[in-house]
């Protein structure tokens, strides 16, 4: 049995809608259906959300909100018109407008587009509509696991055929709360874990992950398979597909995630997987991602390895100035420290005279404008040599490597290079491995 979730833009209009139902049809497997508020489409040129958002911020002035909400009104009026959908909008926009307007939470006010688009699809379907403040429990702050995964179980074995809203649950009073944006990918992840599916389709307005960033390798090639660790890398360095909390509810019954394109149905896209037999590593790597913008902090003291204690200390100057460490690259007599440019910005002075107090270095040596590329792949694990075609591909394209990395889990490799290198080098790295 599968969970499906559409995204805001797989559910921008009537058009779409009836290719969402095509795509829900065409599998007697899929029984449950997550759906995001409408998105950006071919008519919309704001997302549902963002709409609502500002009606929110409008309302809290004392400002009248219909001057936005006409919008909203719009999108959804004309699905139900060009669906014939027999379901009374007007009552339902007029009751939201006027609870967003009287002052209601941002959460509720946020929420509301995922419930419209979720009543309108269970009427267009036929299908039941399941309200996620009914199924999804917050703690405060955190999801309620338990409760969540007990309720979903409890009321959805019951009710097969079922729409539910992304985004959002309910709190310890039964308000209304959200999940941050993106947040209907987790939605989709607790219902594929308390009906217990055998996959969590998560449809999309792109084929999945590409082996590369496009802008950079324009025939990238799409990933067929990637685990749950893998993904973690890649999207650690590149633009996220899926909502980062999407894996943990997921993770523990293994259920695979497969990431489809609305507009390419059959496209068999990307599958999120736990660990996949060694058959199906038919590549050495699996993506190669990257980030530009980075600043290396390099101390050197002659015996810096018989100095003890000296990495603490060098790591605690980045703690207290609040500047999160992304590698720490070292060698007998030296150690850089490497952290995003932008959050290390004006504490630079402060940082290096930090590091002189406690370490009295031979010199400390700052680089800025370097880029981290990131390439990961569980067919590296054990096999030899690939490194060293990493480096000889770089190496040819006339790129200097100023930083290697392998972590022991040899998940990964991670190079560093200047800056104005950085496509350079993924080009050369990508066309090494195709
Ligand atoms: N509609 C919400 C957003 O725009 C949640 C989602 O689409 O997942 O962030």
């Amino acid at each position: 049995m599968k969970v499906v979730k559409f995204g805001g833009s797989s559910l921008a209009d009537a058009k779409q809608f009836k290719k969402v139902k095509e795509i829900i049809l065409a599998d007697d497997e899929r029984k449950y259906a997550v759906v995001s508020a409408p998105g950006k489409g071919e008519k919309n040129r704001h997302k549902v959300t963002d709409l609502l958002l500002m009606c929110h911020q409008l309302a809290s002035h004392g400002l009248n909100i219909e001057e936005i909400f006409v919008n909203i009104r719009i999108i959804f009026k004309s699905i139900v018109a060009d669906l014939d959908l027999d379901i009374d909008i007007d009552s339902i926009l007029d009751e939201i407008s006027c609870n967003i307007q009287m002052g209601s939470s941002i959460d509720y006010a946020l929420s509301r587009g995922e419930y419209l688009n979720a009543r309108l699809m269970a009427t267009y379907l036929g299908w039941n509509f399941v309200d996620s403040k009914d199924l999804i429990f917050f703690n405060g702050e955190l999801l309620d696991d338990e409760k969540t995964e007990e309720s979903i179980g409890r009321i959805l074995s019951d009710l097969e055929y079922s729409v539910i809203p992304g985004f959002y649950g309910s709190n310890e009073k039964g308000e209304i709360q959200a999940f941050s944006r993106g947040g209907s990918d987790v939605t989709g992840s607790l219902i594929a874990n308390g009906v217990r599916a055998d996959i969590y389709e998560n449809w999309t307005d792109v084929s999945g992950f590409l082996v590369a960033d496009p802008r950079i390798v324009h025939d990238a090639k799409t990933i067929d398979y990637v685990t749950y660790k893998e993904l973690r890398e890649l999207s650690y360095m590149g633009a996220p597909v899926l909502h980062q909390d999407a894996i943990r509810p997921v993770k523990k019954l293994r259920i695979p995630i497969n990431i489809r394109n609305t507009n390419d149905p059959e496209n068999p896209g990307t599958t999120i997987v736990e660990d996949y037999s060694d058959s199906f590593a038919k590549h050495d790597i699996t993506g190669i991602a990257g980030r530009k913008g980075f600043t290396v902090i390099t101390t050197e003291k002659t015996f810096m390895n018989a100095d003890l204690g000296v990495f603490r200390r060098i790591a605690s100057v980045f703690e207290t100035n609040e500047i999160p460490i992304e590698h720490i690259p070292s060698s007998i007599d030296s150690v850089s420290v490497i952290a995003e440019s932008g959050k290390i910005a004006d504490k630079l002075p402060n940082i290096i005279e930090e590091i002189k107090i406690y370490t009295d270095p031979d010199e400390i040596k700052v680089e800025d404008k370097i880029s981290l590329i990131a390439i990961v792949g569980k067919g590296m694990i054990n096999r030899v040599g690939i490194s060293s075609r990493i480096m000889t591909a770089v190496a040819r394209a006339g790129v200097n490597i100023k930083m290697i990395n392998q972590g022991s889990s040899e998940l990964n490799v991670i190079i560093g290079v200047e800056d104005r290198d950085f496509e350079k080098a993924i080009e050369a790295i990508y066309n090494e491995f195709e």
